[in-house]
């Protein structure tokens, strides 16, 4: 990407989190959070002004996103302390600084990270100035950090999850020194408020309400790559969505691992549903969305706020995983077939024009092909919107990778594409229903394949193409569905 690209991206983003007052930097940091950190993105605005005027031109950095919503979020915290430090954001691995914000759900994810590492270094031998970082899940496994130190010895700076807030301080350390700067935690129960952020929208944003996870689903990792759950306090959620709607935020995305489990461990226990209530009485707040559910703590209490609200979009993503109880007892999921069915379909009778997705696993230690019969009975049944399917990834370091009776590839994907197929058909009819209706969209962008056309989004998440005027981006508008297809629909604006 050119530097006119930049500064257009640059004009898009929206920084939140500005303290006012610079800090003295004749004065020794300070201890609290987050005036500490303000101190050290101050510090770091000298270095990286000298080293500009070193090299004669304007420092530029890129965050390159590895992982999900959650690792996207933290990106925007990375981004934004970067660019209060003086740094020119930009998507191009050409920068002068590059951190990878790296995922470690499957194991190709983390082949992926080593590729780019391979492509960064030659770049970094003829540019002996650009610096790389590393961080993000992955960091937190022992054995990568022992790879990293012996073979990509280039890398500058590597830090994990839990002392993401610190990444000011380290980048001064990392100025400070010619030395690889490593610092990752074991874990924390810290939740750091009020720091820069960026965001790629001017008018939606995600926030995160919770961090880690306590369930130990027994395939996936995330409860030792990012620690304990804690939730962030109401206050603190709720003051950030007042201030983004304020700047003109009208969508927003409450992040969690389990957000239905959200505020059990507060001082004052809140229930998720309480904090929806909160969250829709904010002026400028048109839609809510939140991600990601478990099935065992969705509440009657969270399907009633959903049903009696307008502002909370008419989308549930509610991962399966699996349809066979046997299976979903090895996987630790903590419910059965027929309770995910009972869930499903009490969603369904109190709020009938939701969409449904879901996430699924194919392939899990000692599944068979009537397991796999199992999940297809429940797709078929709950006719989901759209299911993202996965081949099972042994991850090692979870219980699943230590199971004896892991499925051959073969059979796993043969299950997999029969699961597939049926997947397609239940998520074709389920968006064809909208046909012919007229449903407000929000404009998020200019088609990225047709700039006559504008791409908004339905409350559903359902995604729709129509002709517009690019000024209408970031505003909710009508739009009438005029021919579906398949997973999308082309519209018209509605008068
Ligand atoms: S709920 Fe299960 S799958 Fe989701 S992050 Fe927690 S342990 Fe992983």
């Amino acid at each position: 990407m050119g530097m006119r690209t930049v500064v257009e991206k640059q004009a898009n983003e929206k920084r939140t989190g500005d303290m006012s007052g610079t800090p003295d930097l004749t004065r020794e940091p300070p201890r609290e959070e987050p005036a500490r950190q303000y101190y050290f993105i101050e510090k770091c605005r000298q270095y990286i002004s000298e080293e500009s005027d070193r090299l004669g031109h304007p420092l530029t950095a890129a965050v390159i996103t590895f992982g999900c919503q959650m690792n996207a979020r933290d990106s925007e915290k990375l981004s934004g302390i970067l660019a209060q430090a003086g740094y020119v954001l930009t998507d191009s691995e050409e920068a002068d600084f590059v951190i990878y914000n790296t995922c470690t759900v499957r194991d190709n994810a983390n082949q992926r990270v080593y590729g780019r590492l391979g492509f960064v270094n030659s770049m970094k031998k003829k540019n002996p100035h650009k610096r790389v970082a590393l961080c993000g899940c992955m960091m937190q496994e022992p054995s990568v950090i022992e790879k990293i130190k012996t073979s990509y010895r280039f890398v500058d700076l590597i830090f994990g999850t839990h002392n993401l807030f610190k990444f000011a301080e380290l980048l001064c350390t990392m100025y400070e020194g010619d030395r690889m700067v490593i610092d990752i935690w074991k874990d924390t129960d810290q939740i750091v408020e009020a720091l820069p952020a960026t965001r790629k929208y001017p008018f939606k944003s995600g926030i995160n309400i919770m961090f880690g996870c306590d369930n130990f689903c027994s395939y996936c990792i995330v409860p030792y790559v990012r620690g304990r759950e804690r939730s962030r306090r109401p206050e603190d959620i709720l003051g950030e969505i007042r201030s983004l709607a304020a700047q003109g935020v009208v969508e927003v995305m409450l992040l969690g691992q389990n957000v239905n489990s959200y505020g059990r461990n507060l001082e004052r226990p809140m229930s998720f549903a309480r904090l929806l209530r909160e969250v829709e009485q904010i002026d400028g707040i048109e839609r809510i969305r939140f991600m990601t559910s478990h099935p065992k703590d969705l509440s009657d209490e969270l399907i009633a706020v959903m049903a009696s609200s307008d502002k909370i979009c008419r989308h549930l993503h509610l991962p399966l995983q699996s349809g066979s109880t046997r299976i979903l007892q090895a996987m630790n999921r903590r419910y059965t077939k027929e309770q995910y069915l009972a869930l499903a379909e009490k969603i369904r009778s109190r709020i009938p024009d939701i969409s449904l997705t879901t996430d699924i696993i194919v392939g899990f230690p000692g599944e068979t092909m009537a397991d796999v019969e199992e999940t297809i009975d429940v797709v078929k049944r709950v006719k989901f919107d759209n299911a993202f399917t996965f081949l099972y990834s042994r991850r090692t370091g979870t219980p699943a990778a230590a199971m004896e009776n892991q499925v051959p590839r073969k059979e796993a994907q043969a299950g997999f594409d029969r699961l597939l197929s049926c997947v397609q058909e239940t998520a074709r009819e389920q968006v064809a229903r909208l046909s012919g209706q007229t449903q407000d969209a929000l404009v998020e962008e200019i088609n990225p394949h047709d700039p006559s056309l504008l791409t908004g989004r339905l409350s559903n998440n359902t995604i729709v193409h129509f002709p517009g005027d690019p000024a209408l981006i970031g505003r909710i508008v009508p739009v009438a569905l005029l021919e579906n297809h398949g997973f999308y629909f082309i519209g018209r604006m509605a008068k």
